[in-house]
């Protein structure tokens, strides 16, 4: 199956109000053209230096592509995140929102960001744990930083859909419209419990080489 193919018979398992961003972490540039000329327009990267080097070129040349970064944000890399990305979604903690708003401040664009929530509260990942969401979003909010909405990624080998609920309750106890959840494996399930938006990597691209 042609990357095009992918696209479309994931495309029509998707209502048309759920956003399709594709994940193209590890994707070289001639396949990501051939997403492009699928019409495909959001995608998601990983790691803000492989990002930068594949996309800095390809965002002039398209300019309605929309990049998010839905992996790790260390704080040193605020800057080059803020220059590339049109919207963050792994916002997690305070320190990161300083510098991000100080970076925003700095090149004078404000770049969206979604709130990555821990939501099985699993001590080796990221995210900003249940209890300290009110603060953080709060915090953000003062820095003139636009919350957009919450993103997770449900523990591995456990049925997602208890923690695709959760996700939605917090997003509508917070009033916050995008709910980012849902991979290859399991995002009709996301989208069943209220998704607006699916992270599609492997079943776009095809299997990705493990990372060295
Ligand atoms: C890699 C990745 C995805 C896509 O995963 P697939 O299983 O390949 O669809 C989605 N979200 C995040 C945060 C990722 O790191």
């Amino acid at each position: 199956m042609s990357i095009s193919d992918n696209l479309q018979s994931i495309r029509e398992k998707i209502p048309s109000s759920v956003t399709l961003v594709a994940v193209s972490k590890t994707v070289d540039e001639q396949r990501l053209r051939e997403a492009l000329a699928a019409g495909q327009q959001v995608f998601g990267e990983n790691y803000v230096q492989e990002a930068k080097s594949k996309w800095t070129a390809l965002k002039t040349e398209f300019k309605d592509i929309a990049l998010h970064l839905i992996g790790h944000l260390q704080s040193n890399k605020a800057d080059d995140a803020v220059a590339l990305f049109d919207r963050i979604d792994t916002l997690d903690r305070v320190s990161l929102a300083s510098a991000l708003a100080k970076a925003m401040t700095k090149q004078q664009r404000r770049v969206p960001c979604l709130i990555e929530v821990n939501i099985g509260d699993e001590p080796q990942k990221g995210g900003c744990a249940v209890a300290e969401l009110p603060a953080l979003i709060d915090f953000a909010r003062g820095l003139s930083i636009e919350i957009q909405g919450l993103m997770c990624i449900p523990p591995a080998d456990k049925d997602p859909k208890p923690y695709f609920e959760k996700l939605v309750e917090l997003a509508k106890q917070y009033k916050l419209k995008t709910i980012s959840m849902g991979m290859s494996g399991d995002f009709e399930a996301a989208i069943a419990c209220g998704s607006t938006e699916v992270r599609v990597g492997s079943a776009i691209f095809g299997a990705r080489e493990p990372k060295a």
